[in-house]
């Protein structure tokens, strides 16, 4: 494993400067992430309001580095002028890695993926950060879909070490070395994996959600099984991480998985999720899921 690590680096690009699309909770994550090792990032967005949330995300992320004493505060100003935020594709000329990290949606995606394209140089590798859309399907109106790839961040970018590197099937290898070295250059643990629903994490992350889900219904109480699986050694438990991803970001997940492995996925019957959804209780970004944040 070692020696094709080597092999690969060696078709790698170097990542002198990147560019995030969507100052969004992961945009403004992966800037801040890019920039605090060491790698110029733009960050575009289409409205100040987003910018602004990324930049003070990124800021509130320093400070805290700052306080525990993880940074000098003198290095602080320095990180911060090197996340570029931006409404326009200026610069993109000179950029070697954009992440798309906009709204979930395949048709936006594939518009500002095309919008990108026309935008970089012929080497830069342009990769999304989707959480469920086809690598292959994204790539399918681009010109040059051997330099596409996935780099599936976790949130919080900054606390979440792995970063999921999807090959479409037309990525090139050296397009995957590229992206793979820029993410270990954030720091990142990067692993490649082959296009399909749910990639790696979420086909073992979903059998479990859905595990949990039998287990409310056969009437276990969701604080009691999180304090389990905490005892366990996990740092939570599944009804607190589902509050920290979403629900609504969970069902829409469950759906592009039970569509993808409709045997291994079954469920017939309704969860806690689906009764949470119809109320609006989201997780944390609202304030209110399997626990109350307000
Ligand atoms: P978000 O809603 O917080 O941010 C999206 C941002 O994209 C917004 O600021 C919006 O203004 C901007 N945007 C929309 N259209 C744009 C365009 N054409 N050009 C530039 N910016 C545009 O969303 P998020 O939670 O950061 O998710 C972004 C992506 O990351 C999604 O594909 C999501 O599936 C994926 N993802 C999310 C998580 C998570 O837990 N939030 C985890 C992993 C992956």
């Amino acid at each position: 494993l070692k020696k094709k690590a080597k092999a690969s680096s060696k078709l790698a690009g170097e990542t002198n400067k990147a560019a995030v699309l969507g100052a969004g909770i992961m945009g403004g994550g992966i800037a801040y992430q890019s920039a605090l090792k060491g790698t110029p990032i733009l960050m575009k967005d289409i409205n100040q309001d987003g910018l602004d949330l990324g930049l003070a995300e990124a800021t509130k992320l320093l400070s805290k580095r700052v306080a525990k004493g993880r940074m000098d505060a003198g290095k602080m100003g320095g990180v911060l002028n090197s996340i570029v935020p931006t409404l326009s594709f200026g610069d993109f000329g000179s950029v070697d890695v954009v992440v798309e990290a906009v709204v979930e949606n395949a048709k936006v995606k594939k518009a500002v993926l095309a919008e990108v394209e026309s935008q970089v140089s012929e080497n830069t590798v342009l990769t999304s950060n989707t959480s469920t859309i086809s690598i292959t399907e994204l790539a399918s109106d681009l010109k040059r879909p051997e330099q596409f790839c996935g780099m599936h961040f976790f949130n919080p970018v900054h606390a979440m070490p792995l970063v999921e590197v999807i090959r479409g099937e037309k990525t090139s290898e050296a397009s995957v070395a590229t992206v793979v070295e820029y993410a270990r250059k954030m720091g990142k643990t990067p692993v490649v994996v082959n296009d399909c629903p749910g990639f790696m994490v979420n086909r073992v992350l979903f059998p479990y959600f859905g595990g949990f889900s039998a287990l409310l219904r056969d009437g276990a109480d969701f604080k009691q099984v999180d304090k389990v699986m905490e005892r366990f050694g996990w740092p939570m438990g599944p009804a607190y991480l589902l509050d920290v991803v979403g629900i609504d970001t969970g069902i829409h997940a469950e759906g592009v998985m039970s569509e993808g492995y409709p045997d291994r996925m079954k469920r017939d019957f309704k969860t806690a999720l689906d009764v949470m959804f119809e109320n609006k209780r989201f997780g944390q970004k609202n304030g209110a899921g399997f626990y109350q944040y307000e």
